[in-house]
């Protein structure tokens, strides 16, 4: 096993620190760090190609970055709009996808994928949001009820998206979200897939597996926080900006606005130059490490888990009943609530996330409404941190009556 630790300062500056909410937000890598204080102490400047030399270096250094974000997941870097994260990524599709009549989700899905549509006045009751649920035994959807929803929702006239997350924040569990594009794509459906647990984890490749948008975060990929990507195949020139401003147009009077084109029109404003540079850099740092490397990686981590026996904790059930087999690992207390296990962890040196993690619906009807315990890990958790993670988990799990 590998150790990590030294490369990511928040773990080698608390050295006694177990951190297992990677699901959160991942540590950030020293190389990440690194790029974006070169930005800062070296070329320091706005972009939009300045007519001075570091300027134009940080330009280049943001062009570089999409590459290397859209090299991530093998598409056109002209296809990849940088955005706050993938709740701002979600709230833009679900703006410019306002008009479809019927958007069709999974029951796992973030409250990033539910309330966009929610305030845009849909919900199950009024037929214009469609829910697949999730079976408690695998934490998938069912494919023969899906192309049955398709059968009756979509109309081939392209008004009907299918938006959903690949990997869910709460069972770590990746749908076959190829095969529910190609599927919702044989009914004339749009699809929209949130990667934002996926893309540190696994190798994805839009090329081979088309999707009209792609999502993920920064601060799920060892990247900086409050920055994301957002991908569509639809030509940016097609879709309606959702800011205006500066440097988003090539021309302005008091009675006429030329927008520029392509990506550059969706993004008035100075951008986030040194959080994009970190992104690039840790979707950089991901292919260089390679997904194979990680995989074996989280495969220790989970092994040291298991053998100190994080699947047969007290007072507590594994979701989905199958077991787990990535690095979110699920419980849901039998005694007492999640937050009686939160605050008995928050005394120790062990990071944990309780309750419902920003995924109510599935959630509260996997726990009764009382939340979850969450377990999320990366390559850099080492044996030590699993022995404490289940000494304390134990103990907290024994106290609570
Ligand atoms: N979708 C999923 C599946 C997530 O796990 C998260 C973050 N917990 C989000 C969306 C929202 O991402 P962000 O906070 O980076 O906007």
């Amino acid at each position: 096993m590998l150790d990590l630790k030294s490369d990511f300062p928040t773990l080698s500056n608390n050295p006694n620190l177990a951190y297992f909410d990677s699901a959160a937000s991942t540590q950030t890598h020293s190389s990440v760090l690194k790029a974006m204080n070169n930005y800062y102490e070296n070329f320091r400047s706005n972009t939009n190609r300045g007519e001075y030399p570091i300027s134009e270096r940080a330009s280049m250094a943001m062009d570089v970055a999409r590459s290397q974000v859209a090299n991530l997941i093998n598409v056109s870097p002209s296809n990849i709009m940088f955005t706050g994260g993938t709740t701002q990524s979600l709230n833009l599709v679900a703006r410019w996808m306002k008009d479809y009549k019927t958007v069709l989700v999974t029951e796992a899905e973030h409250n990033a994928n539910i309330v966009p549509w929610l305030t845009q006045g849909r919900s199950v009751d009024r037929g214009n949001l469609l829910v697949m649920p999730i079976n408690d035994f695998d934490g998938c959807i069912d494919m023969y009820e899906l192309e049955k929803l398709l059968q009756e929702h979509a109309s081939g006239h392209q008004d009907l998206l299918v938006s959903i997350c690949a990997t869910s924040n709460v069972t770590g569990v990746t749908q076959p979200w190829g095969a529910i594009a190609d599927l919702s794509h044989k009914y004339g459906a749009t699809v929209c897939v949130d990667f934002c647990q996926t893309v540190a984890h696994e190798a994805i490749d839009l090329k081979e597996n088309q999707v009209e948008f792609a999502v993920f975060s920064g601060h799920k990929t060892y990247g900086p926080t409050g920055i994301g990507a957002l991908y569509t195949s639809f030509d940016f020139d097609d879709l309606f900006p959702q800011y205006f401003g500066g440097g988003a147009v090539e021309s302005v009077t008091f009675n006429n606005v030329s927008l520029k084109n392509g990506v550059d029109k969706h993004c008035p404003g100075t951008p986030d130059i040194a959080n994009i540079i970190g992104f690039g850099v840790a979707c950089e740092m991901l292919k260089y490490v390679g997904f194979p490397t990680i995989y074996l990686q989280e495969q220790d981590v989970l092994k040291h888990l298991l053998s100190f026996g994080i699947d047969c904790l007290p007072n507590c059930k594994v979701f989905p009943v199958q077991g787990f087999t990535n690095n979110i690992i699920t419980l849901i207390p039998e005694k007492g609530h999640s937050a009686d296990v939160g605050v008995l962890m928050a005394n120790t040196d062990v990071a944990i996330r309780t309750g419902k993690v920003c995924a109510h619906p599935i959630v509260d009807r996997i726990s009764g409404g009382k939340g979850i315990v969450r377990i999320s890990f990366a390559p850099y958790n080492d044996i030590v941190d699993c022995k404490k993670l289940c000494q304390e988990l134990e103990l907290a799990l024994l106290k609570i009556k």
